[in-house]
């Protein structure tokens, strides 16, 4: 029997390519609808890449009356807070128009089941830590607002079409394949452990964001999770809707936080190299720390993150560095 297709919308971008090969491993076939505009043809290795702008609605429609996939897997997203505070129309017209298009073509084309990104930015500043799914979602920016208004979306057509949904709220994801096949590639890159395995490298030094918070050491705190252990946290979570498990909406984090100078200390400990490093303001926006409560993913996916502990990540990052590095 050949293997069934799930269409992975931004497959080309860093979670997407790592939830392809979750994907490929556990039998699927990952069909990916990608622009290119932020994804990476090198990327797409585990199944085919249609070169389609998701605003394009005939082409995605077509797509999914050709594949005609069990499910759809939803990447395809703008994912720079900064950016979005410069310019939330660009947010608005990526994150929810044309995601609004993707489920009236699933709709019209009896797609039942899509997991969905989204982020733990949907919660704001933190009332309370850790984070769980029931605490409040009020965000501080367009980025946040836009993944935000797409679970409601997401839930009224579960309700009025018969759509089965998830929405993983992601924390820090970081990592590369431990294969080294894929990693992460972002133009411009903004995230702290490839920007300190850069500085590391003898890139620019790395700016510490905010050395004043009050955390132990000042710097401020994030979960950090395993880009593979998202990925195969949407294969389970396909599992359970195609099982008819109903929807969810799940934090995707390790419970766990690591402040800015953890993660310095760890790309050094790995890199047997300093981090030049220089103290610089906050972060709009950026609070002290953000931790989830992972207890929901963990009850009701049996996930289990495997490689998010900071060495795992920080190795499989210097390896990916590395290897680019050298190509
Ligand atoms: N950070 C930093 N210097 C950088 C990039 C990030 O100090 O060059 C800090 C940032 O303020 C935050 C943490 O590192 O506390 C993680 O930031 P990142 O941009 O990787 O992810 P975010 O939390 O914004 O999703």
């Amino acid at each position: 029997m050949s293997a069934e297709t799930v269409l992975v919308t931004g497959g080309a971008g860093y979670v997407g390519s790592h939830a392809c090969k979750a994907l490929h491993r556990a039998g699927y076939r990952p069909v990916v609808l990608d622009d290119l505009r932020r994804g990476f043809r090198r990327a797409v290795r585990w199944g085919p890449l249609l070169e389609i702008d998701l605003g394009d609605r005939a082409a995605v429609a077509a797509a999914l009356a050709e594949w005609r996939p069990v499910a759809v897997m939803h990447f395809a997203a703008y994912a720079y807070v900064g950016e979005s505070m410069r310019d939330p129309g660009l947010y608005y017209r990526n994150n929810v128009v044309n995601t609004l298009g993707l489920l009236d073509a699933m709709v019209e084309a009896g797609v039942r089941s899509i997991v969905f990104s989204s982020t733990c930015a949907t919660y704001g500043d933190p009332v309370r830590t850790p984070i769980d799914e029931e605490h409040p979602q009020r965000p501080v920016n367009p980025y946040g607002e836009t993944k935000l208004a797409m679970e409601r979306a997401l839930h009224w057509y579960g309700a009025c079409h018969g759509i089965g949904w998830a929405a993983l709220r992601y924390f820090n994801a970081a990592g590369a394949d431990p294969d080294v096949e894929i990693g992460e590639n972002h133009d411009p890159e903004t995230h702290l452990v490839p920007l300190a395995i850069a500085a590391a490298s003898g890139g620019a030094a790395l700016q510490i964001f905010g050395t004043d918070y009050p955390t132990p050491d000042g710097t401020a705190i994030r979960d950090y999770v395993h880009v593979r252990d998202l990925a195969e946290a949407h294969v389970l979570s396909l599992g359970r809707l195609r099982g008819g498990g109903g929807a969810h909406a799940v934090n995707l984090g390790t419970g766990s936080g690591h402040s800015v100078q953890a993660v310095i200390e760890a790309v050094e400990r790995r890199s047997n190299r300093q981090v030049p490093a220089i103290r610089a303001p906050r972060r709009a926006g950026d609070p002290p720390m953000l931790v989830a409560d992972a207890t929901k993913a963990r009850n009701l996916l049996g996930w289990q993150p495997a490689c998010s502990d900071l060495a795992t990540i920080v190795d499989t990052a210097w390896r990916w560095h590395a290897r680019r590095r050298d190509d």
